[in-house]
């Protein structure tokens, strides 16, 4: 439902040999909010187990296909559900009948009253609300980079925390393409996790600005690194070192070899690091040799 109010399920076919990051994202929201700590789940399940369901046919792939009997029991992850399958498909009917807001916005009330307690319809009710302002403020984020007329948006003052840090955190991620800046790792786990976070140059508690342009996406410990003052960019966008990360009770491995190389930005050059906020950390953390 997220995904087709996003318009990124646009189709009754749900694909799952590519990118399952969002929706696997968007699936661990909820389960975190109703499940016992602890107890983790993968999208792969319900995926797997709709198929029991008249308006979820799951397709398999070429191999399996008439061959029904030999599927397992259960599904544990999204690697195992690749093996036997390419998606799924809605009944289209349901599927045309969820593209009206209305009908279905009705249809998500109706789920959640039929199969949860009051607070668990009111977390996940909350969740879904949560999930369409971080889209909504991630398009916004993407239209003000690219110049847009955003004046009739709503402005960020209306989002709560959680959406903004999901929106913000959404566009930068996928500007990078999951890639570090600094170091260039790109992992992507088979469930759709991915190694970067998305990394305000200028943290968000000095300057509230979340443009893309105060965005970078560093991979955990070019986070770590960059944050601590161990790392920067240059005017020219190559990484900077700090003296300390040579010191001799350190070994900076990977890290110690990055020192003038290019970051890795997006392709689209309205996404770039602005210069003013790399400006602010080098000058944060005394990087002096400023080229
Ligand atoms: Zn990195």
């Amino acid at each position: 439902m997220d995904s087709i109010r996003r318009g990124t399920i646009n189709s009754n076919f749900i694909d799952i040999t590519g990118d399952l990051n969002e929706l696997d994202g968007l699936f661990t929201d909820y389960w975190k909010r109703v499940l016992p700590i602890g107890q983790s789940s993968s999208i792969a399940l319900p995926f797997f187990h709709l198929k029991n369901e008249p308006f979820w046919e799951l397709i398999l792939v070429p191999e399996l296909q008439g061959k029904d009997k030999f599927l397992p029991q259960s599904i544990s992850s999204i690697k195992k559900l690749r093996e036997i399958a390419l998606g799924a498909r809605i009944d289209n009917e349901l599927f045309l009948f969820i593209q009206s807001n209305e009908s279905r916005e009705k249809l998500v009330n109706q789920l959640l009253f039929s199969c949860f307690s009051e607070t668990a319809q009111n977390a996940l009710k909350e969740i879904y609300v949560i999930h369409e302002q971080a889209f909504q403020y991630s398009i916004f984020l993407e239209d003000k980079a690219n110049g847009k007329d955003i004046s009739e948006l709503p402005v960020i003052d209306t989002y709560k925390e959680t959406a903004r840090n999901q929106g913000f955190r959404r566009i930068v991620v996928k500007s990078y393409n999951h890639r570090c800046a600094l170091c260039g790792v790109r992992i992507i786990t088979p469930e759709g996790r991915s190694a970067v976070d998305a990394a305000h140059i200028i943290p968000w508690s000095e300057t509230q600005n979340d443009d893309i342009g105060n965005g970078m996406a560093l991979c955990k410990l070019c986070h770590w690194a960059f944050d601590e003052g161990l790392m920067s960019v240059s005017n020219s966008f190559t990484v900077m070192l700090s003296n300390q990360l040579g010191n001799h009770q350190n070994a900076a491995g990977l890290l110690g070899t990055l020192a003038g190389r290019g970051i890795v930005a997006p392709s689209e050059k309205e996404f770039w690091p602005n210069p003013s906020n790399l400006k602010w950390h080098r000058s944060k953390w005394n990087f002096s040799a400023v080229v």
